[in-house]
């Protein structure tokens, strides 16, 4: 009998590999389970051209409305895709339209697997970063400076009042100067999605900055921080999990020889730099899952790859590819299982859960595509074909 889903739940379909895998999974892994009203919204390149991209912007609206949605990997168009798919132009990423309609943080987790060691010994349990996607030196001013002079930060108030300047250097030659910033604003809708990550996950919450050397700068985002968190100790206390700021060079060491399990905030640069870390450390993108989180608890689930592009063309000259799925139906378990815990039915958390489980001991019992095959220990005889995986799976399922 098929488990009811409650409420709907919007769903993205997107390009190329990622589209071919996505209609596998919800053909032979969801749709004979599950009784769901799917608000579907085609983000393929071609209907997004033909919508003029206004199908994008419908989607976001419809995750507002719903709560929850599921998101295919979609084609970003460039100069070649614009040509390639005979676009009118080149559209803007729908990650970023769909970001900036519900003002979301992005959260990465990867999902582990026995037989898939990670790089660090000690790494047992996924490690989430949450990267601020906001300023910094990704909003900065930068000016190469020829010559000797003097640099200022200069502020001038609207509602009138004096103009502020400090000193930035004297130069007796020539140099490099910068002027960066952010706002209250963003650093707190960051501060909350990360707040909200961390309960909804049950995990510890580390924010690392390095307020020692910047006390006003990196300063300000700790006191956001701080002041969000205070504001919901008794929901930290009642999950028992813990709101630690550490100094960034102390986080990093710490992570070292930690066995996972927390979110760990990063200011934008360090999000950058170790989202990478952790995702190489962990193995392959192909386990790699993505979340968008918006301040007013919005999630769009997806994976952090893309549209696997090069297994896309050899899939359309008629040769077997061998595409890994795992991050795909993870996206979809995420979204099925937060549906279930918003709309109070655990039959549908439980299934998003079970689905979890066999996937993972359908590869530690060897079953995997080549991506896995090429790092796993031990070294599987063979690899999985796409199809192949998928319906391993929806067999023991
Ligand atoms: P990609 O799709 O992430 O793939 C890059 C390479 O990584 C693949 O060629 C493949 O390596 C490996 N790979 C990634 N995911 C895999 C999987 N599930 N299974 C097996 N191998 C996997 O990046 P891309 O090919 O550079 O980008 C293609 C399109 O995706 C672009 O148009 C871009 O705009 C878009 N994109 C979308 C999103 C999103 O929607 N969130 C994110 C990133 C990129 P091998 O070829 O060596 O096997
Ligand atoms: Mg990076």
């Amino acid at each position: 009998m098929a488990i009811t889903v409650k409420n709907p739940i919007v769903e993205m379909d997107g390009d190329e590999m990622t589209r071919i895998i996505w209609k596998m999974i919800k053909e032979k892994l969801l749709l004979p389970h599950l009784a769901i009203d799917l608000k579907y919204y085609d983000l393929g390149v071609r209907h997004r051209d033909e919508t003029d991209d206004r199908v994008t912007i419908d989607a976001a609206n419809a995750v507002k409305e719903h709560g929850v949605g599921v998101k295919c990997a979609t084609i970003t168009p460039n100069a070649a895709r614009v040509k390639e798919y005979n676009l009118k132009q080149a559209w803007k990423s729908p990650n970023g339209t769909i970001r900036s309609i519900l003002d979301g943080t992005v959260f990465r987790k990867p999902i582990i697997v026995k037989n898939i060691p990670p790089a660090v010994r000690s790494w047992r349990k996924p490690i989430s970063i949450g990267r601020h996607a906001y300023g910094d030196i990704y909003k900065s001013v930068e000016y190469k400076v020829p010559n000797a002079g003097k640099a200022e930060l200069v502020f001038t108030p609207v509602s009138g009042g004096d103009k502020v300047t400090l000193p930035l250097h004297e130069f007796k030659g020539p140099g490099v100067i910068m002027g960066m910033h952010n706002t209250e604003k963003s650093i707190t809708s960051f501060a909350r999605a990360c707040i909200n990550y961390a309960l909804g996950e049950k995990s510890d919450l580390w924010f690392g900055a390095k307020d020692t050397i910047s006390k006003t700068y990196h300063g300000f985002f700790k006191e956001v921080f701080d002041r969000e968190a205070e504001a919901k100790k008794a929901e930290f206390q009642k999950f028992g999990i813990r709101y630690r700021y550490m100094l960034i060079d102390d986080a990093v060491a710490q992570i070292m020889k930690a066995e996972g399990g927390m979110l760990w905030a990063c200011m934008n640069y360090d999000g950058d730099v170790m989202s990478d870390m952790v995702a190489s450390g962990f193995g392959s993108l192909g386990l790699m899952t993505s979340v968008l989180v918006s301040p007013e608890a919005k999630y769009v689930y997806e994976a952090a790859h893309g549209t696997v592009m090069r297994h896309f063309y050899e899939h359309r000259k008629g040769n077997p590819t061998s595409t890994n799925s795992v991050a795909s139906i993870f996206a979809w378990t995420g979204a099925l299982s937060r549906r279930g815990e918003l709309d109070g039915t655990p039959a549908v958390v439980q299934f998003a859960r079970r689905l979890e489980t066999i996937v993972v001991e359908t590869i530690e019992a060897g079953t995997m595509t080549k991506d896995l095959a090429a790092i796993a220990e031990p070294k599987p005889g063979k690899y999985a074909l796409t199809e192949e995986f998928i319906d391993t799976v929806a067999k023991q399922l």
